[in-house]
């Protein structure tokens, strides 16, 4: 099987991007990876260190273990998502991860080359490919937040490369985390991210690119929910990232989340009687596999797998 160096270099070369998807639990794994073997894309599955800790790391291997198993064709990566210690990114290698995210974006700029440097030399002794962050994403994610969006500097970008030696870096152009991103039309600035990859040559990494598809919402709010006013990235703008600039990775939690509990609402609200969550379940597994293949279609992804 191919490793995931491998699949971000083709991902530049050949104008897509690999979907990096979080999950908490056994249901929208599943549905992440029934999703892209329908697909053929490979595909990247992320817990962030609040994940990590809900699921247990034993439980986690285990699923994965079983995951690769049973799609034995599928290129499945597990990444860690915002590591932000240098122990938790050691842990998750001695696990077996495949891909780790070391954070440090929120440090002055020579501390966090001083903390990536350090989690990039030690994962690339056991082969481990290392993701880093330079720009500041607003937004909260987790354990991970910011009130005011800092972009990406394109030359300090370059420095950061060749004095991290990191293996691809998440860039902050517009995007945002969570569910609530823009109050007016969401924008990407081209602009920069064109800047950037004309100084570093690695994969480029876009978090908060999640696109709060409106649908779900509403069923949301339908069914008791209140997420009046959330918003995401259009997926066309996705799309462009993926095909026409060095955008390999493109990372989506919100989107699964708001899948799963609109299908969830949805189904108690019309089935009071209902106290077997198999049921509900069932259908929302198959609502994220749907949105993990249209998403997969968005990312140019598919029939990747080499
Ligand atoms: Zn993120």
């Amino acid at each position: 099987m191919k490793k995931i160096d491998f699949y971000l270099k083709d991902a530049l070369k050949n104008g897509y991007a690999l979907g990096a998807y979080n999950f908490s639990n056994l249901e929208t794994l599943k549905a992440i990876c029934e999703g892209s073997k329908n697909t053929k894309s490979p595909v990247i599955v992320a817990v962030s260190e609040g994940a990590l800790s809900y699921l247990g790391e034993n439980y986690l291997m285990s699923m994965i273990e079983t995951v690769k198993n049973e799609y034995k064709n599928l290129p499945i990566f597990l990444h860690l998502d915002h590591g932000k210690s240098f122990e938790i990114c050691k842990k998750a290698v001695k696990l077996g991860f495949d891909s780790i995210m070391f954070d440090g974006s929120s440090l002055p700029f020579e501390q966090n080359v001083k903390n990536t440097k350090k989690v990039v030399d030690y994962a690339h002794k056991y082969g481990i490919f290392v993701e880093a962050e330079l720009g500041v994403l607003a937004g909260i994610e987790d354990t991970v937040s910011a009130d005011k969006a800092i972009f990406t500097n394109p030359q300090a970008a370059k420095e950061f490369v060749s004095k991290t030696n990191c293996d691809s870096l998440a860039v902050a152009v517009g995007t945002s985390h969570g569910a609530y991103k823009f109050k007016g039309k969401s924008e990407i600035r081209f602009d920069i991210l064109e800047k950037i990859q004309k100084e570093v040559s690695i994969p480029l990494v876009l978090h908060g690119a999640s696109s709060v598809p409106q649908n779900f919402i509403k069923t949301i709010n339908k069914f008791g929910g209140d997420m009046n006013g959330a918003k995401g990235i259009d997926s066309k703008i996705l799309s462009k990232c993926a095909k026409d600039y060095h955008i390999c990775k493109i990372n989506t939690d919100t989107d699964l989340r708001l899948c799963y509990i609109a299908t969830l609402r949805k189904h108690f609200a019309e089935n009071p009687k209902d106290f077997d969550i198999r049921n509900a379940n069932l259908i929302a597994i198959k609502e994220m596999t749907k949105l993990i293949e249209e998403k997969n279609h968005i990312f140019n992804c598919e029939n990747r797998i080499k």
